[in-house]
């Protein structure tokens, strides 16, 4: 009866996929037996156990004793060692670096900050970028060997089979980068790459508050705006892996000229560089603001993060253009909600300190703009992984989301 049952399911399984699966089940559930996971996955429990004792052998995970019994033998407990492994994330993008090492189970063991300035060219970013890596690498006091691989977060469009930065509008002159095989070379690790607005939505969903939603959108606001989207479990990139560039939707016809040629693109008008320039231009003009005294008199310093501390303290044209931006990102969000009909919509990066000033008239503008089925049943919230975010889904871009780095790494 078992085995007629699970035959359809087993024939549909990619083989080589079965003990990562196995591996992010017992990640999800931190503790699961051999009878759970045959259930959750419609394996038989001869298969499970021969993957699970290779799983053992390998020192991947360890038998934790017995959990609750439904009637019968009590089931021995598997949970992942933490220390089996670790991986590399590494996320950037105009202004910054974000290097980190995880453990097995996504605990962060170290992480590494780094700048990019305007004035870098191609060779000091990628240097920099190594650099970062070498350093997060020593921090963690981990050796090289056991780590499984270098995820990359990369921003813009990329071609992740041929590791490949395609181009990056806020870094001009950054094109066709080898990054992939750059990095590769430095480090002998597997490396894979990933537009970092997709890294986002991995932390989330393997760290963060996606863990068990299958249809959630990341919607990450820096530099630039981009959506990380996930659906049915599985992230969605396009034919060309360029979906979910919506920082290039046009939400004001006659708005501010955009680096891709068009105007009053989204990421002109809401994006954390836009904030900044919008506040910069209001007090050119003669407006009055706290920002001045916050930052001593160079502007230089203004950064969004200073823009909402100044909104948050009541400073009017500060508060006025956090108002104005959560209505441009209450558009888009009612936007995707049609779009996609999703269960979770995560808003990561340079606006979550903002809070609720944000998030309320961004929930006010979807209330009025989204179509009813969709908008009841979606929840609209602040990513908790912080600075963190790309850097973790890079990470998890290597032990989560591919066994093609565990076989290379561990036969
Ligand atoms: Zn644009």
């Amino acid at each position: 009866m078992d085995i007629v049952k699970s035959r359809p399911r087993v024939e549909f399984m990619k083989r080589g996929t079965r003990k990562l699966q196995i591996l992010n089940i017992i990640r999800r559930s931190g503790a699961v037996s051999r009878h759970d996971i045959a259930k959750v996955t419609h394996l038989s429990k001869g298969t499970v156990g021969e993957a699970v004792d290779d799983l053992l052998h390998r020192g991947f995970i360890r038998e934790i004793g017995l959990g609750e019994s439904s009637g019968g033998r009590k089931p021995v407990l598997l949970e992942l060692k933490p220390e089996a492994a670790y991986a590399i994330g590494v996320d950037f993008e105009a202004t910054s670096i974000m290097a980190v090492v995880v453990d097995f189970t996504g605990n962060l063991i170290a992480s590494v900050k780094g700048k990019i300035e305007t004035e870098d060219d191609k060779l000091t970013i990628v240097r920099k970028i190594i650099e970062s890596i070498h350093q997060v690498i020593d921090k963690s006091g981990i050796s090289t060997e056991k780590m499984l691989g270098i995820g990359l977060g990369v921003p813009g469009l990329i071609d992740s089979r041929k590791g490949i930065s395609i181009s990056y509008y806020s870094l001009p002159g950054w094109r066709d980068v080898h990054i992939g095989d750059l990095v590769r070379l430095e480090f002998e690790l597997p490396t894979y790459i990933e537009k970092n607005m997709r890294t986002m939505a991995l932390a989330e969903k393997w760290f963060g508050q996606a863990r068990n939603v299958d249809n959630m959108i990341c919607l990450g606001v820096r530099s630039g705006i981009g959506l990380g989207v996930v659906v049915d479990g599985k992230l969605f990139r396009g034919v060309s892996e360029s979906a979910g560039e919506i920082g290039h939707m046009t939400v004001d016809r006659t708005g501010p000229k955009c680096m891709c040629g068009n105007r009053g693109c989204l990421q002109e008008l809401a994006s954390g560089r836009a904030i900044v320039a919008r506040i910069k231009k209001r007090m050119k003009n003669g407006e009055s603001s706290k920002i001045d005294k916050l930052v001593k008199g160079n502007w230089k310093k203004i950064t969004p993060e200073i823009v909402i501390q100044a909104a948050k303290s009541g400073d009017g044209i500060a508060l006025e253009i956090a108002k104005e931006t959560g209505e441009y990102l209450g558009l888009a969000i009612a936007n995707i909600i049609n779009l996609f009909n999703p269960e979770l919509i995560i808003l990561a990066g340079n606006l979550v300190s903002a809070g609720e000033l944000i998030l309320s008239r961004i929930r006010e503008t979807v209330e009025e703009r989204a179509l009813e089925v969709p908008r009841k049943v979606v929840r609209i919230t602040l990513s908790e992984l912080g600075d963190n975010i790309g850097a973790l889904g890079a990470a998890a871009l290597i032990m989560c989301e591919s066994e093609e780095v565990w076989e290379l790494t561990h036969v």
